[in-house]
């Protein structure tokens, strides 16, 4: 899989994919980054990028030209422009290529956005600056519009950087143990799972949606407090249900709303329920 981006500090990449799984799956081959230089398709002598916005208010927004010029020269063409009657511009075939806008005003990105783009071989990452990019480049060029929160960054750079880093983590051997994409906070479904583990304790025994629990190491004691003795007694199936339970409490302590689309068995359900009566 191939990441590109579009950027007017390519020099914010650097320290960022050097460092930990990143930089494995990109020595591995297993991922491929490029990182282009919007200044480098301005034509005049000061290399603009950005202009007044038209209507006039505050900052500047990125010009169409350059970016349409980086566009192309990754080998992405306009969209057909909707006519004057309104018609709807005709519909593409699926391809193997996503154009990404990041931007606040885009749709959340979120896990199952992240194994959504894990399955094509590239994906193209706008960054804006400033106010933001000329709205055309989004009409003629983007797939879609991306945010990484409900906040408002500086720049896309940041938003393209966690992109390029959950979804890589998702390619098939980027992770050293595979399994650990499926069992983590907003995994897939039990169904979902199609690895085996024999005789472990499934780390989350299917997420399906929900947060992750809480994780242990050595020393047993620290800080006055005991790791739980249930991960140390070694019952796998004790350690899966505490688990389990330790998921349906964070979830409803922190993200109640990912309830509603999480799979729940009967056993989840009256887990909830005793818990949701002990906090009152
Ligand atoms: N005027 C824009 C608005 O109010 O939505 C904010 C522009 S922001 C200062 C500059 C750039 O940062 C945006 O064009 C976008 O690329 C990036 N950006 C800011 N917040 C973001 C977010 N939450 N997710 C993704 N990209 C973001």
């Amino acid at each position: 899989m191939r990441f590109e981006i579009v950027t007017i500090f390519p020099g914010f990449f650097t320290s960022i994919f050097e460092n930990g799984i990143v930089r494995r799956a990109l020595a591995e081959g297993l991922v491929e980054v490029g990182i282009h230089d919007l200044r480098a398709f301005t034509h005049d002598r000061h290399r603009t990028v950005d202009d007044r916005p038209f209507g006039g208010g505050e900052g500047m927004v990125l010009k169409p030209g350059p970016l349409a010029e980086a566009l192309g020269s990754l080998g992405i063409e306009p969209k057909a422009v909707p006519d004057a009657s309104g018609a709807k511009a005709p519909t593409y075939p699926p391809s193997h290529t996503r154009v990404i806008l990041l931007s606040a005003q885009g749709r959340p990105f979120t896990q199952a956005a992240a194994r959504e783009l894990a399955t094509l071989d590239r994906v193209v990452l706008l960054c804006g600056r400033y106010e933001g990019v000329d709205e055309r480049i989004n009409q003629l060029y983007c797939d879609m519009e991306l945010s990484i929160g409900d906040y408002v960054l500086s720049g896309g750079e940041l938003a393209a950087a966690v992109v390029v880093d959950a979804v890589m983590r998702l390619i098939p051997g980027v992770l050293g143990n595979q399994a650990s994409g499926e069992f983590e906070s907003f995994g897939v479904a039990d169904a979902e799972i199609d690895t085996e583990i024999e005789g472990v304790p499934r780390s989350q025994h299917g997420a399906g949606g929900l947060l992750d629990y809480p994780h242990y190491t050595r020393p047993a004691e620290f800080g006055g407090l005991s790791a739980p003795e249930v991960l140390l007694n070694g019952d796998h199936l004790e350690i899966r249900r505490w688990r389990r339970e330790q998921q349906l409490r964070k979830t409803l302590a922190n993200r109640p709303d990912l309830l509603e689309n999480a799979v729940l068995s009967k056993e989840d359900r009256r887990l909830l329920e005793a818990i949701s009566q002990e906090d009152g």
